[in-house]
This record gives C-alpha cells, structure tokens and sequence, in this order.
C-alpha cells in the first residue's frame, strides 16, 4: 500500500489532464510539423496517467509493477529503435496484440476474481469483462497471425477453404454462447472456452486476407484492441483506460474509413473477405498494349535538367529500395538548376498511411514540397516531367477509365497529364493490385529500369554532368 495515495477525485482531475494531452498530441500528429512534438504530449499524458494510477489506494506489490514496467522497456525500447520504417506495419500488429491481448487478459482475471463472490460482480462490469474477453482475445491472435504474415513467417498468401464464411459464424456463436453461460452462471469455467474460442475466431478472420492489404486489417485490429482497452477501462472502473481506449477504437475505426476510401472500396467489401483476393475479371483487366520505351539514366537527366517543373511521384518501390535520400539529393541538384521539384503524394502509396510522407521526412524533404493528391493533380498539366519512382497501382489511369479493372474507381495520382513521364522501376511486373499499367504503353512514357536507388544515383550523377 502506497503512503502517499491521492484522492479518486485528484487522480481523475490527472486522468482529465492525460486526455487533453492524448486530444492535442493526436491533432499534432496530422501535421509533419508538429507530429514529433505531438508524440511527446501524447506520451507525457500517458506518463502522468501511468503515475497516477499507482498512487491509487487498491494499488500494491509494486514489485510486480516495477518488473512488467522492466520488462516492457527492455522489449519495447530497443524495438522503436531498431525496427525499420518498412516494418512498421508488423509493429503495430504487435502493439495492437499486446493491447488486445492485456485487455483480455484483465477482464478474465477480474471475472475470476469477483465471480465467486455473490452481489461483487455488478451487471454493468459483468458484460465489460466478457466484452474485453472476447474482442481482446480476437485481436491478440489476429494480430499475431497478422505479424507472421506481414514478416513472412507464413504465407503472406490468403488462406481459403470451403464453407469458410459458416465456419468463422460457428466459431463467433460459440464464442458468444459462453460469454452467454458466462454472464448467466456467473460459473469461471466459461471463461475458458470463450477466450479460446475467440483466439481460434482472431485466427480465422486474419487468415483469408492477403499480404499487402494486410495494413487495412491491422487499421481494423487496431479499431478493436481500443475497443478492449475501453471495456477493461470499464471493468477496472478506470476513467483514464477508457478515454484512452476511445481514441484508439475511434482512431483506429477512422484509419480503415480512410484506407477503404482510398483505395476505391467500400468498407463491407474491405472487411467481408475481399482482402487480395482483387479478382481480375476475364477481359477487363488493364492491359500494356503497344511498345514500352526504355531509356538511360543520360536521356532522363537531360529532360530533367532542362525542365521547368517536375514532381516526383514516389511509391512502394521507393520504400523497398530505400532511395529517398538519393531522390532528395536529386531534387537538390536540380533546384541548384532552377528547376520547381515538388513530391505527389497518393494516401495509399507504400503499404502503410503515411509512408511516403514519413519516408521523405527521414530523408528532410521540405514539408512544403510534399502536394497531396488532390492540390497536385489538377497542376499535372504544367508539369514537364512527372518522375515515377517505384510507384505503380496509385498511377495507374485503368482506375479512371476503365470500369472492368479491380481498380477502378480508386482516385490516383493524374501523371498521366503531365508533358513527359519517366517510370523508375525493375521490370514490368505488375505492383501490390496485380495489374498491368497501360501507363507504361502511353508514347510521352520512357521506363528506366533498375533498382530505384541504383537509378536515382545515376540521374544524380548525370545530371551533374548535363
Ligand atoms: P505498388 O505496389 O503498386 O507498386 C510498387 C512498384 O514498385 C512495383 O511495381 C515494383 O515494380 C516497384 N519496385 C519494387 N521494388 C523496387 C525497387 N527496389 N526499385 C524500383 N522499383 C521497385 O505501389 P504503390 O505505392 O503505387 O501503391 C500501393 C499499393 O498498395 C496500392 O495498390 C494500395 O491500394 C496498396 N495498399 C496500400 C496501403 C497503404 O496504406 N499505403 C494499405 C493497403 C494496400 P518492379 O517489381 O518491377 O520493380
């Protein structure tokens, strides 16, 4: 027992302080400029949260606190640390099965602490704690098939079977028959059976989704560990695990309505088992039909030296290759020539939101450069050269016309428009849709093939020498 508890009203007056602190550090976030410094309000209010809550009276064995808040550090420290920006995706996975996974596994401990306990177990934290027992218990095994997949533990392929769709309705059923017979007998045992039966329905929903649309699952897991964290926040009665909890289920929530949109579907096609599974229906598939020109690092740099506006368009390929330090070298050096460099970007290029953006701030791009797509497109038409690097699905015009393709109807970036188009990549092979870019056909495109670091190293170097 602590000696210097605070009064519930003082710790809430804290708690009331810590979600100011999440609210501005989150609205922070939404600006490169700021992000940085909303990350260390969001984590300072989360700091006098953690505090305060240990000054609580029901708080003892601080031992026992002392050594998860150890061995959390040690996990987590060197983690943010070493884990690269292409890996981000599979972090978060992480995070968010530890999240779902905590919050599971409070509520059964409180289940199993108050249950045998006659009148101890109020009707309100009686369905919080079945709650968070089964959304936490999904999203810890979700995330953590969904972090196999994404690191290549396992086929990143989906994973499909007969009757799939009645098999995961029968697996949530039992699910939610034992928290049924849970909240009915008040009997521990049910716990059991609901907890695993949602790690099983956690397994199921992740299965059938595909690699790279991975990032929309992990929006959605993210949507319910939140979700768990506010029932445990309701089990605990702990005002700070539910404003907390909200922000992360209504942040998460937002994410999946933002990928879904930008990528042209609708939330139900995103969520009911469309994940990579974009069928190409017979016929209607964009196709390449003319001949693909190839160029030289010599030629592009050339046009690039001599034009007046160019944007550079990057996109997964980018990523992979890890060029954005060479690409900003290059925009130094044709601002050095009085050329206007500005960088297009797509809300869905890369695999994760934000990843181009965060890429180009590693590499200190000018945050002013950086247009999204809807103030950069209707300029494409003034631009002499629209620089593609390593971006494919987000370019491809298929999306704007033609209604059979898998993509169409998601916005993309009008490259097309611009006088000349020089496309970085390795090869023809299509990027994370699947299709063919009829891009790469159009006569004003010149493709330079090759790792997009090796090439924008070379046009670095040409255009020195122009
Ligand atoms: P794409 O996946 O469409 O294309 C990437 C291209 O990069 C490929 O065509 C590939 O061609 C090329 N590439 C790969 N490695 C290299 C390299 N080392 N050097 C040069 N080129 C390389 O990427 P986009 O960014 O255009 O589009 C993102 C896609 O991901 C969209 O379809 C989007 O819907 C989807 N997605 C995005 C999410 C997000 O949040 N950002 C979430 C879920 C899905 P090649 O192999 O020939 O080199």
């Amino acid at each position: 027992m602590v000696a210097f508890a605070f009064s519930e009203n003082t710790v809430n007056l804290a708690y009331v302080f810590a979600a100011v602190c999440f609210v501005f550090g989150i609205k922070m976030l939404s600006s490169p400029t700021t992000a940085r410094w909303g990350n260390r309000v969001s984590a300072a209010g989360m700091l006098v949260a953690v505090a305060f809550t240990l000054t609580l009276a029901e708080v003892d064995r601080y031992w026992l606190v002392a050594a998860g808040l150890a061995l959390g550090a040690v996990l987590g420290a060197p983690a943010a640390r070493l884990v690269k920006m292409t890996a981000m995706p599979q972090m978060v996975a992480l995070l968010n099965g530890a999240g779902g996974g905590a919050a599971a596994l409070v509520a059964s401990a409180e289940f199993h602490r108050l249950a045998p306990l006659p009148g101890d177990l109020p009707a309100d934290t009686l369905v919080a704690s079945l709650a968070s027992a089964l959304i936490g218990g999904v999203t810890l095994s979700g995330s953590i098939v969904a972090f196999a997949k994404l690191q290549e533990l396992v086929s990143g392929r989906p994973v499909t079977f007969q009757h799939q769709q009645a098999a995961n309705a029968a697996v949530l059923a039992v699910a939610l028959l034992c928290a049924v017979a849970a909240g009915l007998t008040e009997e521990r045992f049910w716990v059991v059976p609901l907890v695993g039966a949602a790690l099983v329905f956690g397994v199921l929903f992740v299965i059938p989704i595909g690699g790279a649309d991975m990032p929309v699952v992990i929006a959605v897991l993210n949507a319910f560990s939140g979700l768990s964290g506010v029932a445990a926040g309701f089990v605990l009665d702990n005002n700070a695990l539910i404003i907390g909890g909200t922000l992360v289920g209504a942040s998460g929530t937002l994410l999946t309505l933002l990928m879904a949109r930008a990528m042209g579907r609708s939330v139900a096609n995103v969520v009911f088992g469309a994940f990579g599974q974009v069928a190409v229906a017979p016929g209607t598939a964009a196709t390449v039909d003319g001949a693909v020109r190839a160029t030289t690092p010599d030629d592009v740099a050339v046009m690039l030296a001599y034009a007046k506006r160019v944007v550079i368009v990057p996109g997964y390929g980018l990523a992979v290759a890890q060029a954005q330090h060479d690409v900003r070298k290059l925009a130094d050096e044709l601002e050095r020539r009085r050329v206007d460099v500005r960088y297009a970007i797509h809300p869905v290029a890369g695999r994760m939101p934000g990843h181009m953006n965060v890429l180009l701030a590693e590499a200190n791009v000018p945050y002013d450069q950086l247009y999204e797509m809807d103030r950069i497109n209707p300029e494409f038409e003034q631009v002499d050269v629209a620089l593609v690097v390593g971006a494919n699905d987000v370019t491809n015009p298929a999306a704007r016309n033609e209604p059979g393709s898998p993509i169409y109807g998601m916005p993309i970036l009008d490259v097309d428009h611009a006088k000349s188009v020089v496309v970085l990549k390795r090869s023809m092979n299509p990027g994370f849709a699947g299709i063919d870019n009829p891009l790469y056909a159009d006569p004003k495109t010149a493709m330079l093939f090759g790792d997009a670091k090796v090439s924008v190293a070379a046009l670095v170097d040409a255009v020195k020498s122009v």
